[in-house]
């Protein structure tokens, strides 16, 4: 299946496996042979596979009505913005279909209010060294690492990179800024929280200037963390947020919240999407957040990241330097080839990710449980403390 004959383009590079089936959190490939999923893809099957409420609500949704285009208001999307906006407590939510749409429309909505207030030039967003904010070319430009920034020149202008520190933010606080944008844990870069005193001041500091705090929730988002929100680990609240891959449990769906500041901000015309706001994939998502969204589940979630990250500590490998990250969003920092850990691990039956280049990244379905939690770590376990390279 895999060659260089294939038609799709090489952006990938794929695992030797062949996945055709899910249950749980478990998955199969073409053989028959199971797997624990500590991926989630990525952290979007968050309630696993084949899970019962998600998948009738995807068929029933499917054959009522499966797209309408936004020149129609539809009753689940509208259900899905307002149970949203109930549970963050913000004003208004713009949905579309992945993270990287998500952003952008942040930063649209983000220049337009400066703009309305401030008038041309206030135009500048900041982002942290080291994050990851998508592909398109706004975000990969707001994206703080200069590996993505070859070839695709030349890239919108207004964007510029801080370290996660006061000094460098207080340095880079320019009359043109308008906007800055975080991850609560840098995924991508290697599963970095952040500082929490950095979070208060920056967040002190936006206020004061009226310069908007964007957090990047696509993949803290959705109870990954063991709250709705990263964000309320670190008691404050952004003007935007951002998500994606959690919500939908496995359909595409992604958006961005604002507060009561930016809730006129945009007018028809100003932004749109076509497919955004889906009926199934809304109808997806309520069934996630009917499942995730409450204290009871958040709280597992809670309790299940710190038995992961007690079993991961018990762990005596000099390989292991670090273990970071918060509910059920860990990362391991080693000083092996996470990616020839990653294939190890495939072959005994464990899926895992890997972040930056010396991160293996833990991201299994919200329910997975602590019995299957305590098979990986033991295959990881076993792995590590028989490394070979
Ligand atoms: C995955 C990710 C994105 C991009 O999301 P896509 O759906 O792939 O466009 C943006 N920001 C963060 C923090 C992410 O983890």
């Amino acid at each position: 299946m895999i060659n260089e004959n294939s038609p799709l383009m090489n952006t990938y590079k794929y695992l030797p496996v062949n996945l055709i089936k899910g249950n749980g959190c478990l998955l199969y490939d073409n053989k028959g042979k199971s797997y624990i999923d500590f991926t989630s893809g990525i952290g979007v099957n968050s309630l696993g596979y084949n899970h019962k409420d998600w998948v009738l609500a995807v068929q029933e949704a499917a054959s009522s009505l499966q797209h309408c285009s936004n020149i129609f208001l539809n009753k689940t999307v509208y259900e899905l913005a307002e149970k949203l906006t109930k549970l963050s407590g913000m004003s208004k939510v713009f949905f579309s279909n992945s993270g990287a749409e998500a952003n952008e429309g942040a930063f649209k909505l983000a220049r337009k209010y400066s703009f309305l207030k401030y008038g041309k030039g206030r135009n500048k967003i900041l982002s942290l060294e080291n994050s990851f904010h998508g592909r398109t070319l706004a975000a990969l430009k707001a994206t703080g690492q200069e590996k993505f920034h070859n070839y695709f020149f030349p890239f919108p202008e207004g964007f510029e990179y801080i370290k996660a520190d006061l000094e460098s933010l207080t340095k880079a606080l320019t009359n043109d800024v308008c906007a800055i944008i975080v991850e609560g844990i840098q995924g991508e870069g290697g599963v970095h929280p952040l500082d929490k005193n950095f979070i208060t001041s920056l967040k002190k500091i936006c206020q004061e200037k009226d310069i908007l705090l964007i957090f990047d929730e696509i993949q803290t988002g959705i109870g990954r963390t063991g709250k709705l929100f990263c964000y309320e680990h670190f008691n404050i609240k952004p003007d935007i947020i951002s998500f994606a891959k959690g919500l939908g449990g496995g359909l595409p769906i992604g958006g961005f919240l604002c507060n009561n500041k930016l809730q006129n901000v945009f007018n028809p015309g100003d932004h749109g999407t076509t497919f955004g706001g889906n009926p199934v994939a809304s109808s997806a998502a309520l069934t996630v957040l009917k499942n995730i969204a409450n204290e009871k589940a958040l709280k597992e979630i809670q309790e299940k990241g710190s038995y992961l990250t007690n079993l991961l500590k018990d762990i005596s490998s000099p390989h292991i330097k670090a273990i970071r990250g918060i509910g059920l969003m860990i990362g391991i920092e080693v000083d092996i080839n996470p990616s020839s850990f990653q294939e190890k691990a495939l072959k005994e039956g464990l899926l895992v990710l890997t972040a930056s280049t010396n991160v293996i990244r833990l991201l299994p379905p919200l329910i997975i449980s602590k019995k299957e939690i305590k098979k990986a770590v033991k295959i990881l376990k076993n792995i590590l403390e028989n490394w070979e390279e």
